[in-house]
């Protein structure tokens, strides 16, 4: 029998899960409580727990290595604002592609919802000027120990520089980082080899749990963040991958659909980052520095589909309750909805509470939320699968246009 590719595996298992969790949850209620207490959560959570125990080393060691292996930080700084000028650009489009279908379907106008029933206590959101000043970490220890990926980032680029100005001084510690990061790419390979089972435990779980009849009441606003989704991801990263990257968007999705499996079922891009991490460098040839530096703060601060999201709820919710909102308030839609997406932790169900933060800006009720909490979860799977392929594209565009050395052939002619 032929071996079954990763790919097809993690596929064949999400559908497999997800079919399993559906046909459960109407036929046999008790016996998906039970499977699901004992089969499905322990081993969606075990590989859960796998994948994101490599996170914080894995993005600190790549870090390091990849500000030092870009060699001089002019370089650092040029590669810097090529990937935050694409990932707000790439924000804005989303935001703008989600509001003009949500304006045009007006899924918020389809039915009779219940405004008056709805309720959501928002919760205290960290201010994203906050997030901005607090990206200087005052204890590095203890910014790895909460895993703020803001804070890590910024205490291993500077590690990173430090190892390129000293040279050979500290040629100990740089061997030291590179073997330490070839110990974790080698663990995430181990860890996939469980995530077929992984992945199907953690969609049995999110399907089967999720209320049916919600789901149909819902219908229209989820069809409509899920079109908008799709239409940026085939237009704006197929785009980005046939004009700026030059190469086959047909290619990029085929090799990139494991990670986008994982992110699909565990809603996290910071789970998921060992993965897209390796992928991105071993199948679709980004070089190590520049999928070290771009994926890992894309995964922090890029969240294209969450900002969908945000933009087709915040017409749904206007719509829903009968307000309009005038040009300069969609104005405001889109510039809070790129800072809310960036304050966005990867993380299940942030952005959902961020989304507080867009309607208040404009006025609109937050209890809205309510209205569309109950069917959060699946969408927030394919939003997920979105934020961490916007990384992806952006680093092979990045990379393409740097046409980077690997550290390895720098460290040989040094
Ligand atoms: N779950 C999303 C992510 O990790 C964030 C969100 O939209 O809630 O990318």
């Amino acid at each position: 029998m032929k071996k079954m590719s990763l790919t097809t595996k993690i596929i064949a298992a999400l559908i497999l899960g997800a079919v399993v969790g559906l046909i459960l949850n109407l036929v046999a209620p008790n016996v998906f409580d039970v499977l699901n207490t004992y089969v499905f959560v322990p081993v969606g959570q075990i590989f859960l727990s796998l994948i994101s125990m490599l996170v914080v080393p894995l993005v600190f060691f790549s870090i390091v290595l990849g500000t030092a292996g870009l060699g001089d930080p002019k370089k650092l700084g040029r590669i810097g604002v090529k990937t935050v000028g694409y990932f707000l650009i790439t924000t804005c489009i989303a935001i703008i592609i989600g509001l003009s279908l949500a304006a045009i379907v007006q899924p918020g106008a389809a039915g009779e919802f219940d405004t008056a029933g709805a309720e959501f206590t928002a919760e205290e959101a960290p201010p994203v000027s906050e997030t901005l000043m607090n990206i200087i970490p005052k204890n590095p220890i203890n910014a790895m120990a909460e895993g703020n990926m803001l804070q890590l980032i910024v205490f291993a680029v500077f590690i990173g520089l430090a190892l390129t100005a000293l040279g050979d001084k500290t040629k100990g510690i740089f061997s030291l980082v590179e073997q330490g990061n070839e110990i974790m790419m080698y663990l995430v390979g181990i860890v996939m080899k469980f995530a077929p089972y992984g992945t199907f435990g953690l969609i049995a779980t999110a399907i089967g749990t999720q209320g049916w009849d919600a789901i149909l009441a819902m219908g229209s606003y989820m069809l409509v963040v899920l079109a908008a989704l799709f239409i940026h991801g085939v237009v704006t990263y197929g785009g980005t991958v046939a004009f700026l990257a030059k190469k086959s968007p047909i290619w990029f999705f085929k090799k990139f659909a494991p990670a986008m499996g994982v992110a699909f079922s565990t809603s996290s891009s910071n789970a998921t980052l060992p993965v897209s991490m390796e992928v991105a460098q071993d199948e679709l040839k980004v070089p190590e520095p520049i999928s070290s530096f771009v994926q890992p703060l894309g995964a922090t601060i890029n969240m294209d589909g969450t900002a969908i999201m945000q933009g087709v709820a915040t017409m749904f919710i206007a719509q829903a309750y009968g307000l309009d909102l005038t040009m300069g308030e969609l104005a405001t839609v889109v510039l809070t909805a790129v800072l809310a997406s960036i304050g966005t932790a990867g993380v299940p169900g942030v952005g959902l509470i961020m989304l507080a933060m867009v309607l208040g800006s404009v006025g609109l009720p937050v209890e809205g939320i309510g209205l569309i909490i109950g069917i959060d979860r699946l969408l927030d799977m394919t939003r997920t699968a979105v934020n961490i392929t916007g990384d992806a594209a952006c680093a092979l565009f990045v990379g393409e246009s740097e046409k980077n050395k690997t550290i390895k052939q720098q460290r040989a002619q040094a």
